[in-house]
C-alpha cells in the first residue's frame, strides 16, 4: 500500500458520535442519517438497533420498555465524497463510563437539542466530556415541527451553559405547524419545509437569494419578517470560522425536524466538509499521527453476547494509524503476544460483515475469546500503549448470590465477561468467596441480572453489601505493597482483570487507610 493511498484513504474519514439528552431525537437522526448514507432504503421500517434481529432477545426487549439504548454499534457509509463512521453511543446516564470512553474514538460530535426544551442535564455533563480533548461539536436543533423556544435565547443558553460560542448556519424560518424552512447564511438559500415526508430523502425545493420575489410568493409574510431576523442574527451572532470550530470553541448550528427529515442533511453536509479527519493520538511514549504507515489502534469497547446467534464477544477497536488487512500479525501490547487477525468484523446497521480492509480513523471487531481488555493497544510491532481510555471506580456495591448454588461456575464465568464490557465491575474480595458487583449507576445492576438470565441461564439476585467506595491499588515498591497487603488484607479484593482494589466500608475508612499508607496510591481511575 503506498503512502498517497493511505493520505487519502485517512482525509476521506470522518468519525463522529452524537450526543444529546434522552428523548432529544439522536435515535431519530440517527435513523435519518442511515437513510442519506443509503444504508436504509426507508425510515420507520428498520427503526435502527430497536428492530431487526437484536429486537427479538429480551435484552433488546428491555431496552425498548426502557426506553433507552445500552448498545454501541458502529455504522459507516459514504456521503458525497466522504465515508462516515457514526459511533451509536449509550443514551442513559448510568451507562456514563462506556459513552465516556466511546467520545475516545470519535473526532468530531453531533450535539442534539430538543428546541422546545434547550440545554438539558445530560448534554452537559456530555459536553464536559468532549472538553476533555476539545473535540470539535456541531450542533443540530431538533424538533422545529413543533412550538420551539426563541432561536436567539436557544443560542443564548448554548453559549452561556455549555460555554462555547454559535455559529448559524442555517436559520429557521416559522415553527411548529407553521415551519417553513431554513435560510442558510452562508449560501444565501432558502430551502422549503415539507410536511409528511420524513421517510424519504426529499429533493427540498430551493430559493436562492434572501431578496427574490419568489420568496414571498412562497412564504408570504414570512419572507418579510425573516428579511428583519436576518439582518439582525447577522449582527448579533459569529461567522462560522473553521479553526475555532476545529478547536471546539466554536458550534456551527443548524435547525430542523429529525422527524420530518428535514434539516439532517444541511448538517451532514457540514460535518462532511468541516469535521476533522481521523486525528492523532497520545500514547505513553509519543504522539501516533493516523498517516503513519503502522497500524496501531486501541481497544475502547467490548461486548458480550452482541448476536445471540453467536454467543460471542466483540472488542471494538479504534484505528489510530495505518490500515488494517484481513489475516495480518498483530502485537497484542499489553500480552507481549503476536495475534494474526483474520475475522475483524465491521457493523452495518446491527448486522455485521467481514471486513477485508480497514484505516485510520474506522472501528473494527475483533473477536474476543477473553483475553482482550478495555484500553487494549495492538500495533504491527511497536511497543505503545495509548492512554486515556479509563475505568472508573464504581460508586455503588451489591453481593450477588446464586439461587441454584450448582451454578456458580455459570455465574462467575457471567460475571467476567459482562465485567470485561466494563459496564460493571466485579469483585473478590481477598478473604472470602463473595462476589460483589460494582457500578457506576443504579439501572447496571438490573441490567446484569437481566442478562445473567438470558445469556448465561443463571437466577441470581443481590444482596446490600457494606462497601461504599473501591480504589484501584498501586505501589511503586514491592514490599511496600506486600506489607500493605498484610495490613489491610480484610479490605483488599481482585476485580475481573486481577487488579487489586481497596474496597472501604466507609469515605471515612478509605481516608484513614490512605493516611496510614502514604506510600500506596489509592486511584479512582485505572488505566489497563
Ligand atoms: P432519543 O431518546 O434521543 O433517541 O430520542 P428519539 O429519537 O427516540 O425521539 C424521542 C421522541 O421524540 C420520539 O417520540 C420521536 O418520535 C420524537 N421526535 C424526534 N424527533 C422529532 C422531531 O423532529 N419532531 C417531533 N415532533 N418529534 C420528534
Amino acid at each position: 500500500m503506498s503512502m498517497s493511498s493511505l493520505a487519502q484513504e485517512v482525509a476521506k474519514r470522518r468519525t463522529f458520535a452524537i450526543i444529546s439528552h434522552p428523548d432529544a431525537g439522536k435515535t431519530t437522526i440517527t435513523e435519518k442519517v442511515l437513510l442519506h448514507g443509503h444504508l436504509i432504503q426507508r425510515a420507520g421500517t428498520v427503526k435502527g438497533r430497536k428492530s431487526g434481529q437484536h429486537a427479538k432477545s429480551d435484552w433488546m426487549e428491555m431496552e425498548k420498555e426502557r426506553g433507552i439504548s445500552v448498545t454501541t454499534s458502529v455504522m459507516q457509509f459514504p456521503y458525497h465524497d466522504k465515508l462516515v463512521n457514526l459511533l451509536d453511543t449509550p443514551g442513559h446516564e448510568d451507562f456514563s463510563e462506556d459513552t465516556y470512553r466511546t467520545l475516545t474514538a470519535v473526532d468530531s460530535c453531533l450535539m442534539v437539542i430538543d428546541a422546545a426544551k434547550g440545554v438539558e442535564e445530560r448534554t452537559i455533563k456530555l459536553m464536559e466530556v468532549t472538553r476533555l480533548r476539545d473535540t470539535p461539536i456541531i450542533t443540530f436543533m431538533n424538533k422545529l415541527d413543533r412550538d420551539i423556544r426563541d432561536p436567539i435565547e436557544l443560542m443564548d443558553e448554548v453559549e452561556n451553559v455549555l460555554k462555547i460560542r454559535c455559529a448559524p448556519i442555517t436559520w429557521p424560518i416559522g415553527e411548529g405547524k407553521n415551519f417553513k424552512g431554513v435560510y442558510n447564511l452562508m449560501t444565501d438559500t432558502v430551502t422549503l419545509y415539507e410536511t409528511g415526508k420524513g421517510a424519504v430523502i426529499q429533493d427540498g425545493k430551493q430559493i436562492v437569494g434572501l431578496d427574490s420575489p419568489e420568496l414571498d410568493i412562497a412564504i408570504g409574510d414570512y419572507a418579510v419578517d425573516l428579511r428583519d431576523e436576518i439582518d439582525l442574527v447577522r449582527g448579533a451572532s459569529n461567522e462560522f470560522n473553521l479553526a475555532a470550530f476545529l478547536s471546539g470553541e466554536l458550534t456551527p448550528v443548524y435547525w430542523g425536524t429529525a422527524l420530518g427529515n428535514f434539516g439532517v442533511d444541511h448538517m451532514l453536509d457540514g460535518l462532511t466538509a468541516w469535521a476533522p479527519s481521523p486525528q492523532s493520538r497520545a500514547t505513553e511514549h509519543r504522539v501516533v499521527e493516523p498517516n503513519e504507515s503502522g497500524f496501531t489502534g486501541f481497544v475502547f469497547k467490548i461486548q458480550a453476547n452482541m448476536d445471540p446467534n453467536h454467543r460471542d464477544r466483540v472488542a471494538f477497536m479504534r484505528i489510530v494509524s495505518g490500515c488494517y488487512e484481513k489475516g495480518m500479525k498483530l502485537q497484542h501490547v499489553r500480552l507481549g503476544k503476536e495475534v494474526r487477525i483474520a475475522d475483524a468484523v465491521t457493523f452495518v446497521a446491527g448486522d455485521r460483515e467481514q471486513v477485508d480492509q480497514a484505516w485510520a480513523g474506522d472501528i473494527i471487531g475483533l473477536h474476543n475469546h477473553g483475553t482482550i481488555q478495555i484500553g487494549d493497544t495492538f500495533t504491527t510491532g511497536e511497543a505503545l500503549k495509548f492512554t486515556g481510555i479509563p475505568n472508573f471506580a464504581p460508586e455503588l456495591f451489591r453481593r450477588i448470590q446464586l439461587k441454584d448454588p450448582l451454578k456458580i461456575k455459570q455465574l462467575q464465568k457471567g460475571l467476567m465477561q459482562l465485567s470485561e464490557e466494563g459496564a460493571v465491575q466485579v469483585f473478590r474480595p481477598l478473604r472470602n468467596n463473595d462476589l460483589i458487583v460494582g457500578a457506576v449507576g443504579i439501572l447496571q445492576f438490573d441490567v446484569v441480572v437481566h442478562r445473567l438470565r438470558s445469556e448465561y441461564k443463571v437466577e441470581a439476585i443481590y444482596e446490600p453489601v457494606n462497601v461504599a467506595t473501591a480504589r484501584w491499588i498501586q505501589a511503586r515498591d514491592n514490599k511496600v505493597l506486600e506489607q500493605f497487603k498484610q495490613k489491610a488484607y480484610d479490605n483488599l479484593a481482585l476485580d475481573g482483570a486481577e487488579n487489586l482494589t481497596y474496597i472501604a466500608p466507609t469515605m471515612v475508612n478509605l481516608q484513614l487507610a490512605q493516611e496510614r499508607h502514604p506510600d500506596v496510591a489509592f486511584l479512582k481511575t485505572r488505566e489497563n
